[in-house]
């Protein structure tokens, strides 16, 4: 889940990293009054969840309440990268002597927490790692200690600061490094941290990913979400307490288990099928749920045929298509459909789908290539 500018900065500020005083607002008058309030030349900031505003106009220098305020007229409803809009962030101006970039990331290769600093921050940054990646210095944090003072330092030197800065720089880099570890962030950047003309660091953008996986340890983090990011069908899939992740395929998955759903997609795949989406929806199959799941695959217009892999254990699979079946009444699907069921009553609930005119098998390999066949016509 990304998060806006001013969330990311109200995360980073509880860990003592220096940050413009600001705040937010989503008309042009409220814009004139922060600015009023901060009594100094202020910078009004579109909130998007995306990167480059400054290169798209969504961030303008304003010397007086009036200017901001113009400046607001201007950045509200304005579309940057197909988003409108619809908050500024107001910030008291800071005066740059230089812009660096410092990043905490998760490297997968090395399995752990990088942190990454470049001397050469602000709007190119990726730019310098295309075209001088050894201008982006790297330390791995350890696991379990995380990032050492020494690394923070030497990341520091490598960045060239010395004297004040480089103490500044340790503390801000290891607050990055913990705010990015309480929060099960996947990305924390400070892109640029500016060194000010009087010798300050100042964090003047940052950048905030949270795992979507680990949001049930932060209920406060609920109220971050801006629906307008998320994926409808994930929303959905959410609400109803499915695991549910869209993807670009064809094929309509909706499987009881996790694992037999994760193995779906696979065989798909290896019979030269796309899945459209993982879903598992549950234990058993019972025809609220079965119904609730066929209003979510419908609504991806990428579906063009469904799979249901079904595997009765403590369900009876005549349970179970009765289910499927008293789903379709609820919701007309119109797509093919093919059902791999197995388990308990397997043959009493074939001869029930059979009657109600649905294709079905044991095998998953046949229903793989069966839906793959019809997602082709
Ligand atoms: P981004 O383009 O979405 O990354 O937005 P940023 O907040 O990083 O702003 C882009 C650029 O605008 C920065 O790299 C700075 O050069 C400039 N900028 C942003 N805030 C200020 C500020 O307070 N004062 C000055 N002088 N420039 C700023
Ligand atoms: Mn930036």
């Amino acid at each position: 889940m990304r998060i806006h500018e001013y969330q990311a900065r109200e995360i980073i500020r509880r860990y003592n990293i220096p940050t413009p005083s600001a705040d937010v607002a989503s008309i042009p008058s409220e814009a004139r009054k922060i600015a009023e309030r901060l009594r100094a030349p202020v910078v009004v900031k579109a909130q998007v969840l995306v990167g480059g505003r400054g290169k798209a106009g969504g961030v303008k220098l304003a010397q007086t309440p009036r200017e901001a305020e113009a400046a607001a007229g201007a950045i509200l409803g304005m579309e940057i990268k197909g988003i409108t809009v619809e908050k500024v962030m107001v910030a008291e101006a800071t005066k740059i002597a230089r812009e660096l970039y410092l990043g905490v990331v998760v490297d997968r290769r090395a399995r752990t927490v990088a942190v990454m600093g470049s001397p050469e921050g602000g709007v190119d940054i990726e730019e310098v790692a295309r075209s001088s990646p050894e201008r982006i210095v790297k330390a791995h944090a350890h696991p379990m200690l995380g990032l050492f003072d020494y690394q923070a330092r030497e990341l520091a030197l490598a960045m060239g600061l010395d004297g004040r800065l480089l103490r500044d720089f340790t503390l801000i880099s290891r607050g990055l490094y913990q705010a990015f570890i309480e929060c099960d962030a996947s990305l924390a950047e400070i892109n640029p941290l500016v060194v000010t003309d009087d010798g300050k660091l100042v964090a003047v953008d940052t950048k905030m990913v949270l795992d979507d996986n680990a949001l049930f340890r932060h209920k406060d983090f609920e109220a971050l979400r801006d629906p307008s990011d998320e994926d409808e069908a994930e929303r959905m899939g959410r609400e109803l307490g499915f695991s549910y992740v869209r993807l670009d395929g064809s094929i309509g998955c909706m499987v009881n288990g996790a694992g037999l759903a994760m193995a779906t997609m696979d065989v798909i795949e290896l019979y030269g099928g796309s899945p459209a989406n993982f879903l598992d929806i549950g234990g058993g199959a019972r025809s609220e749920r079965v119904a609730a799941a066929f209003r979510l695959l419908i609504a991806d217009p990428g579906v063009k045929a469904v799979l249901l892999n079904i595997f009765g254990g403590i369900t009876r699979c005549d349970e179970v298509a009765k289910g499927i079946i008293a789903a379709l009444r609820e919701v007309p699907c119109a797509l093919p459909i093919v059902v791999r069921l197995v388990g308990t009553n397997e043959a009493e609930g074939r001869a029930l789908l059979a009657q109600a005119g649905l294709a079905s098998t044991t095998s998953m390999v046949d229903a793989a290539k069966m839906v793959i066949e019809k997602a082709r016509d």
